[in-house]
Formats: structure tokens, sequence, C-alpha cells
């Protein structure tokens, strides 16, 4: 199936797993990672604190608890920094080792957010560029259903012209 490009809140999608834009400490924060513990409850805290937090790029899985998806994996975004901080291979490593984790728990579907786009400043256009790019790379092997979840209509629509 091609990468699937949806509107809307990520906490709401029904799925084997939901991917989170977390910070390293795996302790919860703003935007969609505060999103995602508020509806999974504080059980899915209660895990994070097992895992001993995670390095930017990299990924880590927990259940999902009170969400409608089966397992959240936790990924750190970059921070931008102006782009020569090696910014877009750890983005791309978020979706790579995230889709790698799904694979090898033999999870058929997963949703992304727009990791770094948010509070870590990753301008816009070039962090979707890096989602699409790798997630279609990804499809071009293996057989999962991918979804990239957008919040805001300006962005949704900037993907669906990207992927035309
Ligand atoms: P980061 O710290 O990796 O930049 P943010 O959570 O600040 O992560 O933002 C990442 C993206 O997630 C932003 O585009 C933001 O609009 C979006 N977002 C925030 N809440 C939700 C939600 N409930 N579902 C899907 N996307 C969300």
């Amino acid at each position: 199936m091609p990468l699937k490009v949806l509107r809307g809140d990520i906490t709401k999608v029904q799925v084997d797993a939901i991917v989170n834009a977390a910070n390293k400490t795996l302790l919860g924060g703003g935007g969609v990672d505060g999103a995602i513990h508020r509806t999974a409850g504080p059980e899915l805290l209660e895990e994070c604190r097992t895992l001993g937090g995670c390095e930017t790029g990299q990924a880590k899985i927990t259940k999902g608890y009170r969400l409608p998806a089966k397992h959240v994996i936790h990924t750190v975004g970059p921070v931008w920094h102006g782009g020569k901080n090696n910014e877009e291979k750890l983005l791309t490593d978020c979706y790579n080792n995230s889709l790698a984790l799904a694979k090898e728990h033999n999870l058929k579907s997963i949703a992304f957010p727009f990791i770094s786009a948010g509070a870590y400043g990753y301008p816009k256009e070039q962090a979707l560029k890096v989602a699409i790019s790798t997630i279609k790379h990804f499809l071009e092997e293996n057989e999962m259903e991918v979804y990239l979840v957008l919040f805001d209509e300006a962005t949704f629509s900037m993907a669906e012209k990207m992927l035309k």
C-alpha cells in the first residue's frame, strides 16, 4: 500500500502503532507528546520511566494503553540548529528506526506525526521531504500500512501537492 497522508489528531488513529515525537527523557512534554500521554493515561508514563530515555534518531516501543493504537513507538527528532548539525540524517533515522521497530514486532500499520516540525523548529517543507522520501523508500521493499498524520490544513495541502 502506498503512503497515505491524513489530516487530524494522531491520538484517534486506530493502527498497530502510532509514533510519538518524544524528547530524550521519554517522560512526556508538549505538542503531540503531551496529547499522546493524556490520551494513553498514566500507565504510559510508568512504562516510559523504565526505558532510560532515548537518543536522538533512535526509537523505543511501549504499549498503547488507553489509545486506540496498540503500541506507541517513541522517537526523538533532532532540534533544528540551521541544518548543518546532522539534522537531515537524524530525522531520516527517526523514520527508519521506527519503521524497523514496527517490522521487528510484526506490526502491519503505523502512523507518524510530523516529527521535529513543531517545537523543534525543523523547516516544514524540508521535514516533509524527509518524511515522504524515507517512508516511500521503505515501502519499496516492505509491505506495511503507513500513514503520515498532519495536524494543520496548510501542512496537509503541502503534503498532498508533494505526493502528486
Ligand atoms: P517536535 O518537538 O518533534 O517538533 P511537536 O509535538 O512540537 O514535536 O510538533 C510536531 C507536529 O505535531 C507539529 O506539526 C504539530 O502541529 C503536530 N501535532 C500536535 N498535536 C498533534 C496531535 N494530537 N496529532 C497529530 N499531530 C499533532
